[in-house]
């Protein structure tokens, strides 16, 4: 009765419902071209969120394979797992966790343990690390970045705050990056850039001056002006998002995921699709039902209601989404594909070359970032390339 692992790994490959396929030669050309533009700054990776959905494990040894020498994530335990990936392929980098050091959440000895360095965004984060860094002198002990809003209003000191800050203060607790974080980066005509940088520089203008520094995410590198500083952060565009909005995306793909076809239906004029009959027929259609529903990661804003609707591409044709999205299946349009085109058993492609993790974000109502970190569990996942491939 029981199979063994193989045959069940077999079994589960036939059963594949909807295949995601990461390329990590992709991701690696994506952290290279950030790297160009970045340049003469370092260029880091941000890998929070299992890597914007992609999956850490993968993600870092391949950009660490990349030439990326520095990590960011969010959680300590994602760091811990960053650091296991990068143990396991013998290769070595920094990693910082930005949500900061809480100790009621995370033991200093998680991050002395992983090597992970704090990301450290107020005076009772820099009271607590600096105090577990004395209880530990001695022993290697991890480094810190000092985390400053700008404009933010969400993690890190004042910029007054910050500005006043004294070497011993700095030393004591092993900073060695300044930060901040941009709140519009993506639109290169909003004020606020200029004026977060105007911030930025002012707080560095006395100790923390002698420190490297970090500003730009993914679109930040895209900013007239390149504010690069020492480090850059991207996320987004390693995965293959676009950085510059309405202008073309210099990025790869990195993520596809294709979904079977599991009936085709000719439905007559007036009938309706799905919970609620949300959608109805103006002609005769042919209604192709998919396996990919909200449990898959597809948003419900996609469900294809009053004019509106996500589309999935079938050999690269468009094909709107009818009728309201379900837990397992959603349903699309295929009338105006040659009779026969699509049948069972065939797959279309929800995300991937033809379908733009912007363009589908657009359509579902909200943004690719949401998009790519909801890419669901319980897709077969396939990994091409190791990060060095073009
Ligand atoms: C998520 C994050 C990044 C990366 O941002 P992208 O827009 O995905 O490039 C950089 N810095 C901080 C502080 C972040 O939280």
């Amino acid at each position: 009765m029981s199979g063994s692992a193989s045959s069940d790994r077999r079994d589960d490959d036939r059963d594949a419902q909807a295949v995601l396929t990461i390329d990590l030669d992709a991701l690696g050309a994506n952290w290279r071209t950030l790297a160009a533009r970045a340049a003469p700054a370092e260029c880091g990776a941000a890998v929070k969120a299992d890597a914007y959905g992609i999956g850490i494990e993968a993600a870092v040894p391949a950009l660490a394979r990349a030439g990326c020498l520095t990590f960011f994530v969010a959680h300590a335990s994602e760091g811990r797992r960053a650091r296991a990936a990068l143990d396991a392929a013998g290769l070595g980098a920094r990693i910082f966790v930005l949500n900061g050091f809480h100790p009621e959440a995370a033991d200093f000895d998680l991050y002395r343990a992983h090597g992970l360095d704090a990301v450290i965004g107020s005076a009772e984060e820099l009271r607590a690390w600096t105090e577990a860094r004395a209880a530990a002198a001695g022993e290697r002990l991890p480094d810190a970045a000092l985390h400053v809003d700008t404009g933010m209003n969400r993690l890190g000191f004042p910029v007054e705050d910050a500005r006043f800050l004294s070497q011993a203060e700095l030393q004591g607790a092993g900073i060695s990056l300044v930060m901040s974080h941009l709140v519009s980066a993506e639109d290169p005509a909003d004020p606020v850039n200029a004026r977060q940088i105007a911030a930025f520089d002012h707080a560095r203008e006395r100790a923390l001056k002698a420190l490297p520094a970090s500003l730009a995410n993914s679109s930040g590198v895209f900013l007239p002006g390149r504010p690069a500083y020492d480090l850059v952060r991207p996320g987004y565009a390693l995965y293959g998002g676009n950085p510059q909005p309405g202008r073309p995306n210099p990025m790869r793909p990195v993520a596809r995921l294709d979904a079977r076809v599991l009936q085709v239906r000719q439905v007559p004029a007036g009938a309706s699709a799905g919970y609620n009959a949300r959608w109805t027929a103006e002609r005769p259609s042919r209604l192709a039902t998919i396996a990919l529903g909200y449990a898959d990661g597809v948003p419900i804003g996609g469900s294809g209601i009053d004019g509106r609707g996500a589309e999935v591409f079938a050999g690269g044709v468009p094909c709107r989404l009818v009728g309201r999205i379900s837990m397992d299946l959603s349903i699309a349009d295929v009338t105006h594909l040659p009779a026969g085109a699509l049948k069972a058993g065939d797959t279309v492609e929800w995300l991937g070359p033809h379908a733009d993790v912007d363009a589908l974000a657009a359509r579902c109502g909200t943004i690719g970032y949401e998009i790519l970190v909801n890419l669901g569990r319980r897709h077969r996942r396939h990994y091409i390339g190791n990060g060095t491939g073009t």
